[in-house]
């Protein structure tokens, strides 16, 4: 099969190791976005041979420095024309159970074939004159990308075992691509979990790292599901699927928290990209298990789950690597949540309003999403209500904003200059010529704008300065004395 890449640096990076007398091969997600038709700026190159002196001969041409060599891992990096391409050494690993770090050797194509995760990922496409275009197939990653399946190139047991990480890629894959995770794959994977978090094999960050990942793809849910379907979940974030099952007793049953969280972070995930309110959508019911109550004749309560869950986030960005500088903003989103609902109502107060503007602050626009994608409701009509709700307390938050706005207003010419203007002192006259101008803005006739104040002060200023000056010099009224 032949794919030309139709791409001029490949073609430029071809010629050259052609005349060098390498043998180079582009693989990994490049190939398989390029099938996919999906364009990629990440290229990875396997060079048969000494990965990092082909890429010094290309940087050379190039006239561009590398961006980076890591010798350990024969590989370095060149960044040209928005492309970041990656040169490695063709190589073998061997795995020792405690480091998911492999001992090295350089090896041919298959070897360096064979290694890889999955077949998807396993493919290669020849740069050389003689094999341009031709794709190198050796575990049918080509029909599994037709087919889409994820599925590892030997035994999964021994993948996923060998390197634990592989086990949150293959979810991260099928997430993105909406791909199947084959059966044996699936299986090995619920076997391997617990490698996972096992003797510090992966760390922390790279397991949190494939985790937002999969939280930003399009469909989140169909991620965090196979996480919980696989047991994942439970090893990497237990709080998480602790959210799932029902309980019924009476006529009373809740509904299911994990599933319902699922649903929101799909409804959030259509309106933004931001991953930390994607993450306040994914943990904003997390306390309800702790804080859920029956109560007799009212049903399942779950009384103070936004503050808890709130008090929450702190242990586990610290236990998952967060970023800290983003735990205030999730604790606020998660402790509000709530707040909105009841300020639908007709009789709410205007401070009741403004307070809801000043403790959400910046996030108030955040918040306002995330309550709408909280409805997840089955029944059309509620939807419809709830949402409009959220409409009629935006509507009202406005107009709130917008009064105070008005009681705060000042002319844009401020006193020191119209005394300036005016040649006058400190006094009561600078206030009534203020106030002039901002009834002539709040009138409209002229905008609430700096020149078009003045200019409106330079041509009242005469007529307003006399009229002043007669009623100050109009005699004092006299007071009534006793006797007059
Ligand atoms: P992405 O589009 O996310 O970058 P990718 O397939 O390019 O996807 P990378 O993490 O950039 O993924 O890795 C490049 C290639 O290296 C993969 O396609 C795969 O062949 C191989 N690879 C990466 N990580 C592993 C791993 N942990 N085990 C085996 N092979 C891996
Ligand atoms: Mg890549």
């Amino acid at each position: 099969m032949i794919f030309d890449p139709q791409n001029i640096i490949l073609k430029k990076i071809g010629n050259a190791a052609d005349e060098s007398g390498y043998r180079i091969f582009v693989v990994g997600g490049y190939v398989r976005d390029l099938i996919l038709g999906v364009i990629d700026n990440d290229i990875d190159i396997m060079v048969l041979g000494d990965g990092i002196q082909f890429a010094e001969l290309i940087a050379e041409k190039f006239k561009k420095p590398l961006d980076a060599v890591y010798k350990n891992f024969a590989t370095a990096l060149l960044n040209i024309d928005g492309y970041k391409i990656e040169f490695a050494s063709a190589r073998k690993e061997s795995y020792n159970r405690s480091s998911r770090k492999p001992e090295v050797e350089t090896a041919g194509l298959n070897e360096d074939l064979s290694r890889r995760d999955f077949t998807i990922n396993a493919l290669a496409l020849g740069l050389n004159e003689d094999n341009y275009g031709i794709l190198t197939d050796n575990f049918n990653g080509y029909r599994d990308i037709q087919d889409k399946i994820i599925r590892t190139p030997l035994d999964p047991l021994k993948t996923f075992d060998d390197d634990p990480l592989r086990i949150m890629r293959a979810v991260r894959f099928a997430s993105r691509l909406n791909f199947k995770i084959d059966d044996r794959a699936f299986d090995a994977i619920k076997k391997m979990k617990d490698r996972l978090t096992e003797d510090k094999v992966v760390s922390q960050e790279r397991i949190t790292n494939e985790f937002l990942q999969i939280l930003m793809t399009d469909k989140p849910s169909y991620g965090l599901d196979l996480l919980f379907k696989s047991g994942v979940m439970d090893t990497i974030f237990p709080e998480l699927s602790a959210l799932a099952g029902v309980e019924q007793r009476k006529e009373y049953h809740h509904k299911d928290v994990f599933y319902h969280t699922l649903i929101v972070v799909d409804n959030i995930s259509l309106k933004t990209e931001n991953l930390w309110l994607r993450f306040a959508a994914l943990v904003h019911d997390i306390a309800k298990p702790r804080t859920k109550k029956f109560i007799e004749g009212t049903g399942w309560t779950f009384h103070g789950h936004e503050e808890l869950g709130a008090r929450m986030m702190k242990k586990i960005f610290i236990r998952m690597r967060l970023p800290i500088n983003k735990l205030e903003y999730v604790e606020k989103l998660v402790r509000m949540h709530l707040r909105p609902i009841p300020l639908a109502k007709d009789d709410v107060t205007d401070s009741a309003f403004r307070r809801l503007a000043a403790e959400a602050g910046n996030e108030l626009e955040d918040l306002l999403i995330l309550c709408r994608a909280d409805i997840t409701s089955k029944n059309p009509d509620k939807v419809s209500r709830f949402m409009n709700n959220y409409v009629l307390v935006e509507k009202k938050i406005i107009e709130v904003q917008e009064k105070d706005e008005l009681r705060n207003f000042q002319s844009p010419v401020r006193g020191n200059e119209i005394m300036e203007i005016c040649g006058l002192k400190e006094g009561r006259e600078v206030g009534i010529i203020k106030s002039k101008i901002e009834e002539a803005i709040l009138d409209g006739e002229i905008k609430n704008d700096y020149e078009e104040a003045k200019k409106y002060l330079l041509d009242i200023k005469d007529k307003l300065l006399s009229s002043i000056m007669i009623n100050k010099s109009k005699p004092p009224r006299l007071k009534k004395s006793a006797g007059s």
